[in-house]
């Protein structure tokens, strides 16, 4: 892409501006050349970010450095699987920006792990650690290790092994990694144990760990909760509630859960949930024991969303079908990146869906976040809408530098304190700028700001 598919005639670049622009995408391209999702992601802050170009040329050379990861590690994870073969996956690490804290980010282990993603994933961390307040750098990293069918031996021989690499890179005040998708509780165990062996120290340089030795009261409920409580303030901003809506969500993972969990808290009627085999449909809503059902399931035995069935004879099973043609009056994506694409849009239009909520990391593509825009949707980016969970990572850092664990409720009204603010600021950064309501440019925006504004005086 060239600078003029980025200017905007009501906010004029000047010529200077436009030639710094347009030299910083063709070093960005020859640089990440093949990489489509990292390239896609700094894209759409950058479309974001022309009217603070046009107003503030100087933060473009910030934008400049903040594209470029401060350090990528990739390394070889050799492990043995059950019938003694020896097994290689390759093991990632991004530190993407240390401007306002150690670098902080999950790992992610599934087939379709790349650095392509690793780095998109950084970069998204960098303007959502940014909108949480929290003094919390960016990183991201993973592996292309299935965890899908192996055993738990497999599963902690393989995390051992990814820690024998990554630990000389991490630490309670360098880097602090915590899980993502296929990494969870168990995984976390496994890591943390590794860690504690080689570097012979019992500290918080993991996050999300169980709470009998570190973890924080809500970490699991984080990101599901706050994505609630993100949308329960844009519903406020437009004199809306809960009560009585019907909810589109998909996954199934922690984030999909929790989000049922505190839609049912306000009174929403939450009825689908989904896996990579297909989507299930409530049409009187999830209840409270259908989602314990659906945790156990998911949790404990790791078994496939569709034994669902064996629990409720109402729900049907749509077998390799997204849910986004279920008639609803919000959707909360809360699986992966690039789930719901123009033609989903258009169906969420078609069904007067009013809001998407992303409780993932670029569920929608950039088509389909235009049809969001074309038709005066709700939008609540992942950036700024599935914060909540590591702004309580960062409590979690916060409690484990203090060695105490705060009660739930106060991890709680402090998680739903910085949803609130996320929202805020999201909407008058966008106002400040003349784009109105757009609450997703205005995410970028106050995300942006405050990551260029640390790095201009730290001259670094
Ligand atoms: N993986 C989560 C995210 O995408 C949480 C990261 C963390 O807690 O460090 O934000």
């Amino acid at each position: 892409k060239d600078v003029s598919s980025f200017e905007r005639k009501e906010f004029p670049l000047s010529s200077e501006a436009k030639t710094q622009i347009g030299s910083l995408l063709d070093t960005l391209y020859k640089r990440n050349f093949g990489q489509p999702e990292f390239l896609e992601a700094v894209y759409e802050v950058l479309g974001s970010l022309i009217p603070v170009f046009a107003k503030e040329p100087r933060y473009i050379q910030m934008f400049e450095k903040i594209i470029e990861p401060e350090r990528q590690i990739i390394f070889r994870v050799p492990w043995v699987d059950d019938n003694g073969i020896q097994r290689v996956n390759r093991g990632f690490r991004v530190q993407m920006s240390s401007t306002l804290g150690p670098y902080k980010g999950g790992l992610r282990f599934h087939p379709t792990v790349n650095l392509s993603v690793i780095k998109f994933l950084a970069f998204e961390q960098t303007f959502k650690n940014s909108l949480t307040t929290l003094m919390m750098g960016a990183g991201k990293g993973g592996s292309d290790f299935d965890p899908k069918g192996k055993s738990d031996g497999e599963v902690m021989r393989f995390c051992q092994s990814f820690m024998t690499e990554l630990y000389r890179y991490i630490g309670p005040d360098t880097d602090v990694p915590a899980g993502d998708i296929n990494v969870g509780a168990r995984e976390i165990g496994y890591l943390f144990g590794q860690y504690k062996r080689l570097a012979n120290q019992f500290n918080g340089v993991l996050t999300g760990k169980d709470l009998g030795w570190g973890g924080s009261m809500i970490r699991p409920e984080a990101t599901g909760y706050g994505c609630v409580y993100f949308a329960k303030n844009y519903l406020q901003y437009k004199n809306m509630d809960f009560k009585g809506k019907v909810c589109i969500v998909s996954g199934s993972g922690n984030v999909a859960q929790y989000t049922v969990e505190k839609l049912l808290d306000f009174g929403a009627i939450p009825v689908t949930m989904s896996d990579s085999n297909g989507y299930i449909y409530e049409p009187n809503g999830f209840t409270r024991e259908g989602l314990q059902f659906v945790m156990d399931l998911k949790n404990v035995k790791r078994g496939r969303l569709v034994e669902y069935l064996n629990y409720s004879s109402t729900a049907k099973f749509f077998e390799n079908e997204k849910p986004w043609s279920v008639p609803g009056d919000f959707a909360f994506p809360s699986a992966t990146q690039n789930e719901i694409d123009h033609e989903d849009a258009e169906m969420l239009v078609k069904n007067k869906v009013q809001g998407v909520f992303e409780g993932a990391n670029m569920p929608s593509t950039s088509e389909a976040i235009e049809v969001y825009k074309q038709h005066s949707m709700m939008f609540g980016p992942g950036k700024a809408a599935n914060a909540g969970g590591v702004a309580v990572s960062g409590l979690e850092m916060a409690q484990n530098s203090q060695r105490q664990q705060w009660p739930r409720e106060e991890v709680d009204e402090k998680l739903s304190c910085i949803m609130r603010d996320i929202f805020s600021m999201s909407l008058s950064a966008s106002q400040k700028f003349g784009l109105g309501d757009d609450v997703q440019s205005g995410a970028n925006i106050a995300g942006f700001i405050r990551v260029a504004d640390g790095m201009i005086q730290q001259g670094a």
